[in-house]
C-alpha cells in the first residue's frame, strides 16, 4: 500500500513540467521567474512560479529540467503566405507591383495546386517552427492544405483563403472563396489549433462592393478579417484615382475597420488615416524585410505605438523575404526603425518583444489564450539555450534576445502543450521526405 502526505482529490496530475528555466512570461507586468517552473495539464498551463514554490500534490507524466535555459512565449507571425517557399528566389530586384504581374501571379496559375500548398507550407513550417515560431497568419489558396500541414506538425494556424475580384489558382470567383471561407470556420470552429480569418487581398484587388461583403463575413462569423493595406505609393495614387481617397479611408468608409481588423504593411499612413486606424480599434502587422525587399517603405512602427495602435510583426511570404525567421524580423524592425527615426531610443528591447509575441495574439482577438505565459492560457512556448558566445555577457535577456539571439539557440518548442521540437528534432516530421518529395516536385516544375 502506498501512503501519500495528501489526500488523492488534492493530486493534479501535470502532463509535463518544466523546470530550472529563466521565465520570461511577457504578461502585462513583463513577469519574470529567475528560476521557474511551469506545470501543464493537457494544452494549458497549470501552474507557474519560482522553483522553490513547487506545488507538491502533482503527479508528473514527464519532467524537463531547464536549469540554464531561457522560456518565452512563442513568436506569433502575424502574416505569412507560407507556401510561398515554392517561388522563392522567383523574380527578384523588382518593385511589387512588376513582382506580382509579371513573375508570381502568371507562376501562380501553373504551379500552385493543392499539393504544392501542402509542400510548401510544409517547409515554411519546418523553418518556422526551427526559428521559435508557433503560430503564423496565412493568407493564400489551398487553405485546407495548410490546416493539414497544422494537424500533421502541431503547428498553430491562422488560415485565411485568399479573395480578389479575379479567378485565383484555387476558386473561379471572390464569391467561390467567400463560401470557401465559411466551409473551413464550420469545419475548423473549436479546433485546437487551427482559427480560421477573413482574408481580403488588397482595397487595390477587391471591388468596394466585395471588401464590404468580406467585412460583413467576418462580423456574422465572428472571426478576424486580414488586408494588405497602404503598402506602397502605386496603390495610394491608384485608389485616390479610382476613389478620390486614401486606401485607409476607402476601407473606414466602407465599414471594413474595426477591432477585429489587421491590416498588413501600413506604410502611408496620413495622420487622419493614422486617427482611423486607432479610433475604429485595427491592428497593424509590419512587415520590415518584406517592405525593405521590394523597396516599398517603411512602417512608422514607434509612432504608431505612441498613438495607441496595436502593432504586430509578421514576415510576409518567403518568396518576398525571403525567410521566414520572425526572430531575424524583430531584430531588423529594430534597426530600421532607428534608421528612419534617427532615434535609437524609438522602440525598446521589450516593446520589440512584445510586437513579436502578445501583439500578435491580441490583432487576432487570441489574446486571452495566446501570446504570453499565465496560468489559464494555452501552454505554447519556446526553451532557448542562451549558453553560447554571442550571449555574453548576459546583462538583460531582453536584449540579448532584441539583438544578438539566433534562430539556432531555439532548442525546444511547446504549442498546445505538446513538444514539437526537443533538442532542434522536429517530433512530429519527417525532414527527409518533406526534402525529397519537394525535390522531386521542384524537378517536375522548373
Ligand atoms: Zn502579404
Amino acid at each position: 500500500m502506498i501512503l501519500y502526505p495528501y489526500k488523492m482529490s488534492e493530486i493534479q496530475n501535470i502532463d509535463l513540467a518544466i523546470t530550472g528555466a529563466h521565465i520570461l512570461t511577457i504578461d502585462e507586468t513583463m513577469k519574470e521567474y529567475k528560476q521557474g517552473s511551469i506545470y501543464i495539464a493537457g494544452n494549458r498551463i497549470k501552474w507557474m512560479g519560482p522553483d522553490t514554490e513547487q506545488p507538491e500534490n502533482f503527479v508528473v507524466r514527464e519532467k524537463i529540467d531547464a536549469s540554464g535555459k531561457i522560456i518565452m512565449p512563442v513568436f506569433f507571425n502575424g502574416h505569412n503566405h507560407a507556401s510561398m517557399s515554392f517561388l522563392r528566389g522567383l523574380g527578384n530586384d523588382l518593385s511589387l507591383d512588376k513582382w506580382l504581374n509579371d513573375f508570381i501571379w502568371p507562376a501562380e496559375k501553373v504551379m500552385i495546386n493543392p499539393d504544392t500548398v501542402y509542400l510548401g507550407t510544409m517547409l515554411s513550417v519546418i523553418e518556422m517552427i526551427r526559428s521559435g515560431s508557433g503560430i503564423f497568419s496565412d493568407m493564400y489558396f489551398f487553405e485546407d492544405q495548410v490546416a493539414r500541414v497544422c494537424e500533421e506538425t502541431g503547428m498553430r494556424g491562422i488560415i485565411g483563403e485568399a479573395i480578389f475580384d479575379f479567378p485565383s489558382p484555387s476558386r473561379a470567383t471572390p464569391q467561390e472563396s467567400m463560401q470557401f471561407t465559411r466551409e473551413l470556420h464550420s469545419r475548423f470552429q473549436g479546433h485546437s489549433l487551427i482559427n480560421v480569418s477573413v482574408a481580403v487581398h488588397a482595397p487595390y484587388t477587391c471591388s468596394p462592393d466585395l471588401i464590404r461583403q468580406a467585412g460583413e463575413l467576418a462580423k456574422e462569423l465572428d472571426i478576424s478579417a486580414n488586408i494588405h493595406l497602404a503598402e506602397t505609393t502605386t496603390e495610394i495614387d491608384m485608389i485616390a484615382g479610382l476613389y478620390g481617397k486614401s486606401p485607409v479611408q476607402h476601407l473606414y468608409d466602407l465599414n471594413f475597420l474595426s477591432e477585429r481588423t489587421v491590416a498588413h504593411h501600413s506604410v502611408y499612413l496620413s495622420p487622419e488615416d493614422r486617427q482611423l486606424i486607432k479610433d475604429s480599434g485595427t491592428s497593424v502587422v509590419t512587415l520590415p524585410n518584406s517592405n525593405m525587399k521590394l523597396g516599398s517603405g517603411a512602417c512608422a512602427v514607434g509612432e504608431l505605438i505612441k498613438l495607441g495602435i496595436n502593432v504586430a510583426l509578421g514576415t510576409d511570404g518567403p518568396a518576398s523575404n525571403n525567410h521566414q525567421s520572425l526572430l531575424r524580423e524583430m531584430q531588423q524592425l529594430a534597426r530600421l526603425e532607428r534608421v528612419v527615426n534617427y532615434d535609437p531610443t524609438s522602440i525598446s528591447a521589450q516593446e520589440l518583444i512584445r510586437i513579436a509575441t502578445i501583439n500578435g495574439a491580441r490583432a487576432y482577438g487570441l489574446d486571452k489564450d495566446l501570446g504570453s505565459l499565465e496560468c489559464g492560457k494555452k501552454a505554447d512556448f519556446q526553451i532557448i539555450n542562451p549558453d553560447q558566445p554571442h550571449w555574453y555577457p548576459r546583462y538583460d535577456p531582453y536584449n540579448s534576445i532584441a539583438y544578438a539571439m539566433q534562430s539556432n539557440d531555439v532548442e525546444s518548442v511547446i504549442i498546445d502543450g505538446k513538444i514539437v521540437m526537443r533538442n532542434r528534432v522536429l517530433v512530429n516530421i519527417d525532414e527527409k521526405r518533406i526534402s525529397k518529395e519537394l525535390k522531386k516536385k521542384a524537378g517536375m516544375l522548373f
